[in-house]
């Protein structure tokens, strides 16, 4: 069967490209290895936090304006809520660059942000004990993405405009000639003229049978569900939170609906092989530890364990995104290396790639996400 479009990996953004990709009348194909949302890949275990003044750096802002646009036309669409506005509680030293870059980003983007002294985070939400030597940026409009549920809405859509996904169908082999694209999976040979290539943790492994070698790093990652007083810790009443600590770059989630809150940490993860299963949750012994020491520190209210679950972030050197065309073929688009902080901007990210495949181009400036910055290129 040929295609106009076929998108390897319906995950996070290869979900939101297929949507695009058939609503502008393309003939689309997705196809993953398992069913999405699935939690064997980078989108699962229920939210994601979306923020608007960026701790990563001021050049994400337009990106995130659009996705929050494009979220908020999903949901729309679908008439369902798929983005609940808890705000979201940063906390750092005041100088560092990660509040810098949150206040920079507030003030360049009119962005609304209440910047507030420890005493005072404190008195505000009796879950959190902050000393004295950090400060809170608290951004009202922020919140929490239902991740699986905003994966499964564009699914439903791309299907209704008239896209393919083959799911359980493994991509083994790409080739491209004279620009025309074929795919092999273990049932079937499928061709298109035009190629997506959004892999998440299997990326690298992909685009090497496209002749690029890209510095893309899959590692381990953990997070846990923690039985909480659903009085502080609901989510009306408590933000989604990121603390950059001297131990380590934590986040997390109010309770929703007696979820308990959720906690994870940012940095840190072994480098791992996405085609062997991931160790569960607690089977590494710093699993719990990490988790819970951030806990006594900052939220030390006597919040137990529920559950943890495993996850993979996809790094890149700088831990900016990959988000271009190949720089051989002008009809392969790629989206990679979403360094554990992409799921907020994945509707956006699926409108650019749609542009790309449709008229090369978008509006979007995606420069700091060349792939030429890399010298393996
Ligand atoms: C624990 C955790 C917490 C996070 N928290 C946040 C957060 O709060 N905010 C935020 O913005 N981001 C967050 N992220 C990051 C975000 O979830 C990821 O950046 C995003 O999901 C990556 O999307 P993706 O499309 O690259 O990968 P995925 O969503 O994993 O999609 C890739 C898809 O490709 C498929 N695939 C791979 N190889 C093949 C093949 N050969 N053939 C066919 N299909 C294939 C896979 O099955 C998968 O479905 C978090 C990530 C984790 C793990």
């Amino acid at each position: 069967m040929h295609y106009d479009v076929i998108v390897i990996g319906a995950g996070s953004m290869g979900m939101a490209a297929g949507y695009y990709l058939s609503r502008k009348g393309k003939k689309t194909l997705l196809l993953d290895s398992f069913q999405p949302p699935h939690n064997k890949g980078s989108h699962h275990g229920e939210t994601r936090i979306i923020r608007y003044a960026y701790a990563e750096g001021e050049e994400y802002v337009p990106f995130i304006l659009k996705a929050r646009e494009l979220w908020s036309d999903l949901e729309k669409e679908t008439g369902k809520q798929l983005f609940l506005q808890t705000g979201v509680l940063n906390v750092g030293y005041e100088k560092s660059p990660f509040i810098q870059n949150i206040i920079a980003s507030s003030n360049n983007y009119s962005l609304p942000l209440e910047v507030m002294e420890a005493s005072e985070v404190n008195r505000r939400w009796r879950g959190i004990s902050l000393s004295n030597d950090t400060i809170g940026c608290f951004e009202p409009t922020s919140g929490v993405l239902k991740c699986e549920e905003c994966i499964e809405a564009y699914r439903e859509l791309a299907v209704t405009y008239g896209a393919t996904i083959l799911t359980n169908s493994e991509v083994k082999e790409i080739s491209v000639k004279d620009k025309h694209i074929t795919i092999k999976t273990s049932s079937r040979t499928l061709t298109a003229d035009s190629l997506v290539v959004a892999a998440g943790a299997w990326s690298g492994k992909l685009l090497s049978m496209l002749d690029l070698d890209l510095p893309l790093h899959p590692v381990r990652k953990t997070f846990a569900w923690y039985d909480c007083n659903e009085k502080m810790y609901n989510h009306y009443d408590f933000p989604a939170f990121a603390f950059d600590t001297s131990n380590g770059l934590y986040y997390g989630f109010p309770s929703i609906d007696r979820s308990g809150l959720k906690i994870g940490r940012y940095d840190g993860g072994e480098e791992i092989n996405p085609d062997k299963p991931l160790d569960g949750f607690g089977e590494l012994t710093e699993d719990e530890a990490d988790i819970e020491q951030f806990l006594s520190h900052y939220m030390p209210a006597g919040n137990q364990l529920k559950y943890g679950k495993t996850c993979m972030y996809t790094l890149t050197p700088d831990e900016k995104f990959i988000i271009d065309l190949h720089p051989k073929y002008a009809n392969i688009a790629i989206a990679a290396g979403f360094s554990g902080h992409g799921f907020k901007f994945s509707s956006a990210v699926g409108n650019v790639l749609s542009d790309l495949i449709i008229s090369g181009k978008t509006e979007l400036d995606i420069s700091p996400f060349s792939m030429n910055r890399f010298k393996s290129i």
